[in-house]
């Protein structure tokens, strides 16, 4: 006769099934805490603007703009709805980044040395990426970190550029960010935190 040990497995399996538990409920209250926290374009909707919480007003006027006041993120038009009130705030933060990143990589690539290396800054939405630097020398940025504050926008803007100088992520790659921008690592984790409320 072969003895089962029965007691044992059960618990065996029952402690995975509650640790796993535990961990599906943690996943699941993180999902809808980062839903609750995505960004929407609405009336009273919040946005999360440079590392300050804001609330989203519609204002009616002929002359499009944004304006920042107090905690209130005030986006003017005429007639605005989600639809149009989505394309301001595109148009806005592309226009940002265009005065903002493109200046500021040049002028690190010049610091650098490596500014003729640059073919191309481009400003794209991409799903997930905030940058891109390929071994010819196009440079992607996504206008969205715009959103974020200036520190972050700079480790990004950092980011892509060592890489006119090393392609990879080596030690080499690491040390000439950290010469530039010595708080990268806190960067990394404040974006990784952080930015599922920037995308929409
Ligand atoms: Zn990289």
């Amino acid at each position: 006769m072969v003895r089962c040990p029965h007691r044992a497995p059960i618990k065996e399996v029952q402690d995975f099934v509650n640790r796993n538990q535990k961990w599906i409920q943690a996943r699941l209250e993180e999902e809808l805490k980062k839903n609750k926290e995505k960004l929407r374009i609405e009336k009273n909707g919040r946005i999360f603007y440079r590392a300050r919480e804001l609330t989203i007003e519609y204002k009616e006027g002929r002359k499009q703009r944004i304006l920042i006041n107090g905690d209130r993120f005030i986006i003017q038009g005429h007639k605005l709805n989600v639809t149009k009130a989505t394309v301001q705030l595109e148009d806005y933060l592309i226009d940002k980044a265009s005065e903002h990143i493109i200046p500021r990589a040049h002028g690190l690539a010049r610091y650098l040395g490596v500014d003729r290396k640059i073919k191309e800054i481009k400003l794209r939405k991409t799903k997930s990426k905030w940058g891109h630097c390929t071994s010819t020398g196009v440079i992607q940025y996504n206008w969205l970190i715009m959103l974020a504050p200036y520190s972050i926008i700079d480790y990004m803007i950092t980011h892509e550029i060592c890489h006119l100088i090393h392609m990879d992520h080596s030690k080499q790659y690491w040390d000439l960010v950290a010469s530039i921008c010595p708080n990268y690592e806190y960067y990394i984790e404040w974006l990784k935190e952080q930015e599922h409320r920037f995308w929409f």
